[in-house]
């Protein structure tokens, strides 16, 4: 297993001020700094992998390769089981009309299908490459279970979040208080594995 020397910075593949902000927090106290892509104008990278885990790779690797600096991203969508999986990777891009366009697609695939096979979960595929090359990135992966409710429910969040009910709060995720949302979500979890690899021996230890 390559060792991973710290690094005063490494770089987020995403323009996302919210992923910056919970990735960066995570970082601090290890003695790692996080700096945003757009400081060193990465070229956007083509979504071409069929996987959440090659488009986090491809992201990662192009903003490795351009700043020289170990980087981190991240690939995430909405899986229905009723719909074999999509939208999935496509989950921005479902209805290229934005979220509220991808919301009505949803509802209109999903017309008349009964509660039971209404099932779906969030995913979120975390990767971190030492560099551009490195053979083997640290990836990390958390799901969030829930169904697709029949009409929207809720203003906060964003993306699929009025229709994704969670049946631990008994809520739509647009629903739930964004600190709740951020300690349980598919995007959490896959940050906590981030934390405890980075806090592990390959990181730490070099
Ligand atoms: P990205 O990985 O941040 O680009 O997200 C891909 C797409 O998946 C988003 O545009 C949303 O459509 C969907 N998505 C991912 N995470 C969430 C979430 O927490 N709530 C709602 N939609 C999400």
């Amino acid at each position: 297993m390559t060792r991973i020397t710290p690094s005063q910075a490494v770089v987020l593949a995403s323009g996302n001020q919210g992923k910056l902000a919970e990735l960066a927090r995570i970082l601090e106290p290890l003695g790692v700094k996080l700096r945003a892509q757009s400081e060193f104008a990465v070229p956007e990278v083509e979504e071409t992998g069929l996987t959440f885990v090659e488009n986090a790779i491809l992201k990662a690797r192009a903003a490795a390769q351009h700043t020289g600096l170990p980087a981190i991203a991240d690939d995430s969508g909405l899986e229905v089981d009723f719909l074999q999986g999509a939208p999935g990777i496509r989950s921005a891009r479902y209805a290229e009309g934005g979220d509220e366009a991808n919301n009505r697609k949803l509802l209109a695939a999903l017309d008349g299908v009964p509660r039971a096979e209404r099932s779906a979960r969030y995913q979120c595929v975390l990767v971190f490459m030492r560099h551009a090359l490195d053979p083997t990135p640290i990836i990390c992966h958390g799901s969030w279970e829930g169904h697709i409710l029949e009409a929207p429910a809720g203003s906060g969040g964003f993306g699929y979040d009025p229709l994704f009910h969670v049946a631990a709060f008994n809520c739509s995720a647009a629903e739930l208080a964004p600190r709740t949302k951020n300690r349980v979500s598919h995007r959490a979890i896959a940050c906590a594995q981030l934390e405890q690899a980075l806090r592990g021996p390959d990181f730490q230890g070099s």
